[in-house]
């Protein structure tokens, strides 16, 4: 298989050719047909598997489609992340594979002064990446909805759990509308993990790289 190959919308295969990719790694082979059709997902992957091109190409593919211009711009996917630097990093790669579209995106972590992050947020952004505490200060503060988010994606849930963050996803995960596709990452699936997954997702294809 090849990126042209996977129906992916011409502007974020642009974006590939741009990257230099030409053949899609394993599990985003395996997991970017069915994420077009909307699917929900379960993805048990480590890092370097190409996992967030797996779930920001068909994002941006959506995305890209179906253009929303609402002022201020609904939030419409919802990434989130245990780490500042797992969150930069998602965020860049979305900007990479999105450089040919109009699609915004903001990155909100901790340990950062708030201000430039709700001017960032202000105007709305189509694609929010976050980790869960700061996030839910700027739901708390009126900065941020969440009631429009089509696609969640948590990544490293493992990780997550480490870091204490299942309540705070918890709360936020009430917060979304009930139609949405999920899409869970997990290196390791712990039974806490795998109650957070059976509780978010709904006939999830599962892949496994
Ligand atoms: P990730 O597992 O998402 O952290 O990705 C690991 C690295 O592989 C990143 O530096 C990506 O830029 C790169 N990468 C992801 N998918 C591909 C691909 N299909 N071809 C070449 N490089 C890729």
């Amino acid at each position: 298989t090849q990126f042209s190959d996977l129906g992916l919308a011409e502007p974020v295969l642009r974006a590939l050719t741009h990257e230099g990719y030409v053949t899609p790694t394993p599990i985003q082979a395996q997991a970017i047909p069915s994420l077009l059709e909307g699917k929900d997902l379960l993805g048990i992957a480590q890092t370097g598997t190409g996992k967030t091109a797996a779930f920001a190409l068909p994002i941006l593919d959506r995305l890209s489609k179906s253009e929303k211009r609402t002022s201020p711009r609904h939030c419409r996917v919802l990434v989130l992340a245990p780490t500042r630097e797992l969150a930069a990093q998602i965020g860049e790669s979305f900007r990479a594979y999105g450089r040919f579209t109009k699609i915004t995106v903001a990155v909100v972590v901790g340990g950062v002064s708030p201000g430039p992050q709700i001017k960032a947020i202000t105007p709305g952004v189509d694609i929010l990446v976050a980790t869960p505490g700061r996030l839910l200060d700027h739901v708390d503060s009126g900065k941020l909805k969440l009631d429009q988010v089509e696609v969640v994606v948590l990544d490293e849930a493992d990780h997550m759990l480490d870091l204490g963050f299942l309540p705070p996803i918890r709360r936020v995960v009430k917060m979304l509308p009930k139609s949405r596709q999920n899409l869970f990452f997990s290196a390791t699936m712990p039974t806490q993990i795998g109650q957070l997954a059976g509780d978010m997702l709904r006939n999830p294809i599962k892949v496994s790289v």
